[in-house]
């Protein structure tokens, strides 16, 4: 099971202190089959990435520029230089990126990039409250697996994430019969070998138990809980028990 932290534009040099607690769990008999990474912003890549020097917990980026060559993009960087960093993972499609005008296309253009520089992606989907009550969550993760993955002929260093964008940061959570038909329908699309499939939402240790009912899901994207490393340890925990 997987456990991505996204860390979103938090934390500073001082937050690499707090890490200590899940480096410790990380070593330890707990952790059994849990793969923890960790999503920093840029400026703390580098610091965390020495910090888990000696364990085996794995760093991505929370973005990249869609093209994988340098160039003139002033406060951009690309799939190449988070690798080169030390980062194996990057989050895409994030719908707190697609709110300010990514588009299906565009995250298409970041995927490819990204697996071009043997990064594992983290592909966001998830439908609004709007589109939810409208009855048109189906068509709209469709169209965003359509395109995101146009031209992604490999998938296994895909990871998609559902983020149902009104469960991010809003304490709400799917019902469980509804999240697992929506992880169902996903799975559906894909012949072959199939990506893994995270939930991201609101993952916090009280509900983690709820969540951990539903079957054929390969781990969880968690926000806010991820900055606290207790709420972290406690969600990899409950999981397993
Ligand atoms: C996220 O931003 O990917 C996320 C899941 O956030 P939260 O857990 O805070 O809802």
């Amino acid at each position: 099971m997987y456990f991505v932290a996204n860390w979103k534009m938090f934390g500073n040099l001082k937050s690499i202190n707090t890490l200590d607690k899940v480096i410790k769990f990380s070593k330890s008999k707990e952790i059994k089959k849990g793969r923890l990474i960790y999503c920093p912003p840029y400026t703390l890549i580098t610091s965390f990435f020495k910090k888990f020097e000696n364990c085996l917990i794995d760093i991505g980026g929370q973005n990249c520029h869609e093209s994988d060559d340098y160039g003139a993009h002033t406060g951009f960087i690309n799939s190449r230089m988070l690798k080169s960093i030390g980062a194996n993972y990057v989050i895409l499609g994030h719908s707190e990126n697609r709110i300010k005008g990514e588009t299906d296309k565009l995250i298409n253009l970041k995927i490819r990039s990204a697996i071009k520089a043997k990064l594992k992606v983290i592909f966001c989907i998830g439908e609004t409250l709007k589109e939810k009550n409208s009855g048109k969550t189906n068509s709209i993760l469709s169209k965003q697996i359509k395109f995101g993955l146009d031209k992604v002929k490999k998938k296994s260093n895909i990871f998609i994430a559902y983020e149902p964008v009104w469960s991010i940061g809003t304490g709400k959570i799917p019902k469980s019969k509804e999240l697992q038909q929506t992880v169902e329908f996903i799975k559906k699309k894909f012949k072959g070998k199939l990506p893994k499939i995270l939930y991201g939402g609101s993952v916090n240790p009280k509900n983690i138990n709820d969540l951990t009912k539903i079957i054929s899901l390969d781990g969880f994207l968690i926000g806010g809980a991820s900055q606290s490393s207790k709420k972290f340890i406690d969600i990899v925990k409950k999981t397993f028990n």
